[in-house]
């Protein structure tokens, strides 16, 4: 059931940061599955790209240490030398002058030139100069950029300005995984591929939308990063966003990149300011382990590890319909989700406690990605008229079998729609704008208020707080477990 695979064009990729944790720990693997798929050309080469002096052997064996690390191990098999032959290595630093002739020899002519930027967003604007004026990068190359794209509205202005002095939009691909992930892209596929939800699909039959990203692991490793920037920044401005705006955008009238983006695009404009009363933030204590400070290292710490909110969309489709955003880190459990509940029938012909309920669309990301809708139906049996509620399970393990495996990760298809020169599951950089203007307001407010967040147990749901940002609504969180 999983689709054809068709090859790319042939490319040369150079990684910018090619021997740092995102290279090693998704982008590289990512591009061998492709190459063990038949989906990566023979002809495609691999030029990881940084300051640490490797020759391209040494190099080589650090991505093979690495994938011992990172891939499974019966992916492992022979196809890992004949994908490493592939790879070759520059020392380059980004902000010095060597190594840049070398790279020019380097680049083939006629095939798909690309350039992933995988070191921190002060690098950019370096890259892509030294990229233009050693006269490397063709006007049709495509760059790639990792989050965090901006902290606030300034420096994501002064992000894109800088890149578009060497880079027109079409060639930037701003990389949000998200939205490479396949129930994400589902999502648009049973919306717009059916007739059966568009019709429910407003303010007139769904009751409320919940979206939430839940994280198991505190934030131990990188708490002095995480720190400067919080749930807000790190996850609502961008993932949550995204997945907001694919739930809620009108139709686009081709599955093309700026066809989607515009769409999504009048989602962010049509957000309601949020009033203090509707977000809660919070940080796990240290029940059961370090507390948010001590993993911050920052005992006196505002930052929010957690962050529940109410929107409204100020357009015809939604006014009145809230969408609720959830997401913290040391919860529960780890959960990705978007649920659409949809109202209750106007009116029912059954019995008040016959158990009749409302129709609940649930689309997983994370765990077993897959979707179900719960219907009633009749409890069978002769007890009389009584009504129970049951999944249409879409599990895509299930659905798909054996093959589910094989279900490309987010950085797969991603990459490879870059190759492709498809941008529809990338940002533009108005869209990453008008995220940043609506965001920046809530964080300012935080900062004049000095806002603290409430605490929460490590291991719970989130603060109590979130939970009666609920139940003042007379509606209640779904269940992370
Ligand atoms: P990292 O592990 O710190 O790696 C940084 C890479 O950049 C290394 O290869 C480093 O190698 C190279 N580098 C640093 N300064 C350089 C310079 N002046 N010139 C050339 N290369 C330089 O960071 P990372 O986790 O891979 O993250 C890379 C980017 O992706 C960051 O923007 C991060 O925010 C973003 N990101 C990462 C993840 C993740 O899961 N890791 C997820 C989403 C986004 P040398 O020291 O040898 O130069």
């Amino acid at each position: 059931m999983v689709s054809r695979v068709i090859p790319v064009d042939p490319f040369d990729l150079v990684i910018f940061g090619g021997t740092g944790d995102l290279a090693r720990r998704k982008i590289l693997p990512a591009l061998y599955r492709r190459y063990r798929d038949g989906q990566m050309p023979e002809e495609a080469r691999i030029i990881g790209a940084a300051r640490s002096e490797l020759d391209a052997d040494g190099y080589r064996a650090e991505i093979r240490a690495a994938f011992k690390e990172f891939l499974r191990a019966e992916e492992c098999d022979d196809q890992v030398d004949a994908f490493l032959e592939r790879l070759d290595y520059l020392p380059i630093d980004a902000m010095g002058e060597g190594g840049w002739p070398e790279l020019k020899t380097k680049m083939r002519d006629g095939v798909t030139q690309a350039f992933y930027f995988s070191v921190g967003p002060s690098l950019f604007g370096a890259l892509a100069e030294r990229l233009h004026t050693n006269g490397i990068a063709r006007s049709d190359a495509r760059i790639v950029v990792e989050k965090p794209f901006g902290r606030d509205l300034g420096s994501a202005k002064a992000l894109n300005a800088t890149l578009a002095q060497h880079f027109d939009e079409t060639q930037i691909y701003r990389i949000d995984h998200y939205l490479g992930k396949e129930t994400v892209q589902n999502l648009m596929a049973i919306r717009f591929g059916n007739v059966l939800f568009e019709p429910l699909w407003n303010a007139q039959y769904v009751d409320h939308v919940q979206i939430t990203v839940a994280e198991g692991v505190g934030v131990g490793g990188r708490g002095a990063y995480y720190d400067k920037s919080g749930a807000m920044r790190d996850m609502v401005q961008n993932h949550l966003m995204q997945l907001l705006c694919l739930t809620a955008m009108e139709p686009p009238n081709k599955f093309e990149p700026d066809a989607v983006r515009d769409e999504k695009l009048k989602v962010i404009r049509a957000l309601q300011p949020v009033a203090p009363a509707d977000i809660v933030r919070g940080q796990y204590n240290g029940n059961d382990g370090p507390s948010y400070v001590e993993d911050a290292e920052t005992p006196d710490s505002r930052t929010e590890s957690y962050i529940a909110m109410k929107l409204e969309i100020a357009n015809w489709r939604w006014n009145g319909t809230p969408f609720y955003l959830r997401t913290g880190k040391r919860m529960k459990a780890r959960k990705s989700e978007i649920v659409v509940t949809f109202k209750d029938t106007p009116h029912s012909i059954f019995d008040e406690d016959a158990g009749q309920r409302a129709n609940i669309l649930s689309i997983r990301l994370q765990p077993d990605e897959g979707i179900d809708l719960s219907v009633t139906i009749k409890e069978p049996g002769p007890g009389g008229m009584r009504l129970v509620d049951v999944p249409l399970d879409m599990t895509f393990a299930e659905a798909l079998g054996p093959d589910a495996e094989n279900v490309p990760d987010a950085y797969e298809r991603l990459i490879m729609d870059v190759i492709r020169g498809n941008q529809t599951l990338f940002m533009r950089g108005d869209e990453v704008e008008a995220a940043w203007a609506w965001t920046d307001p809530i964080i300012e407010g935080w900062t004049e208020r000095r806002d603290k967040p409430a605490g929460y147990d490590a291991g719970s749901s989130g603060p109590e707080e979130a939970l009666m940002l609920m139940h003042r609504d007379g509606r209640r969180w779904r269940d992370l477990t």
